[in-house]
């Protein structure tokens, strides 16, 4: 896969020392999809194998930056696996594991680990699979109408697969906003210290391409050591344990689901909407795994 490849995303040198990767469906809300998934992979591949490159940008095409994980995809086995799990569609809660394991749990944590600085910029609306795409950036700029929500409880879930809410929240607030499923707006995210800045919605791409450059420009093996040192800091502090557990009690809850309704997700705590999308998803989960 090249870059000319790409067909859910961009991948953009703007300036000198900065790539920025777009993700480009804008009329699904850029939902994350398989392809997209795999894309965003390959594309931070790039931008870490340039030499020229030095700062990484992640953004989306307006309205929104993401509203999740895209719940109508049509899947696709086709895609260069970066995990070494295995039994990727060999169905059951096993099956669901490990393609969770794959292309949720490990990419992000993949591109977290990515050595050289990376920066989300969001605006409007960031849910759930959003969340994730932006907790694995180092820096968050946030537009100044932007909000955050993590819906998975009222789906029967107990939170995205990449369980950084402790950690990029707080204790308390974590449980608040994974309880409520409310939305938390840009600047109560930075209050918290999610977002390192907030700024006007017209200015986000500038100011984040400013601040990118400004990285871009310092020594550069200090910088990847910085973010490593700082990653490492709270590693040591539990994170990735935890990060491990929570995966586990996601898919108990997964399972939890099947046997009381027999799909994956409560469809009695969703809006109608959203609970026939995941109902249709599953269906589809099942039918692929039962398939193979
Ligand atoms: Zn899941």
């Amino acid at each position: 896969m090249n870059a000319d490849d790409f067909e859910h995303i961009q991948y953009e040198r703007p300036v000198d020392g900065v790539a920025r990767i777009v993700m480009a469906r804008p009329h699904v809300r850029n939902a994350q999809g398989l392809r997209m998934t795999y894309e965003l992979n390959h594309a931070f591949d790039l931008a870490v194998d340039d030499a020229d490159v030095r700062a990484i940008i992640l953004a989306g095409e307006d309205p929104h930056f993401s509203a999740g994980h895209d719940l109508s995809d049509p899947g696709g086995d086709d895609f260069a696996r970066v995990g070494t799990w295995g039994d990727y569609w060999s169905g059951g809660a096993a099956g669901r594991f490990s393609h969770e394991m794959e292309i949720y749990l490990g990419m992000c944590e993949r591109w977290r680990n990515l050595s050289k600085p990376t920066l989300a910029l969001v605006q409007g609306k960031c849910i759930a699979g959003g969340l994730m795409l932006a907790w694995a950036c180092d820096l968050i700029i946030a537009s100044d109408d932007a909000s955050f929500r993590d819906p998975t409880i009222d789906m029967g879930v107990m939170g995205a697969e990449f369980f950084m809410h402790p950690w990029e929240l707080g204790v308390r607030q974590a449980k608040e906003f994974l309880f409520t499923t409310e939305w938390l707006p840009a600047q109560q995210a930075r209050e918290l210290g999610m977002v390192n800045r907030v700024v006007p919605r017209e200015q986000l791409q500038s100011a984040g391409l400013d601040l990118a450059e400004a990285i871009a420009r310092k020594p550069e093996f200090a910088v990847r050591s910085a973010k490593l040192a700082i990653n490492q800091a709270q590693d040591l502090m539990g994170r990735w344990h935890a990060m491990r557990h929570s995966f586990a009690l996601h898919h108990l809850t997964h399972a939890h689901n099947e046997l009381k309704f027999g799909v994956p997700t409560d469809p009695r705590g969703t809006s109608a909407r959203v609970g026939e999308k995941m109902l249709d998803a599953n269906r589809a989960h099942v039918q692929r795994a039962a398939g193979r």
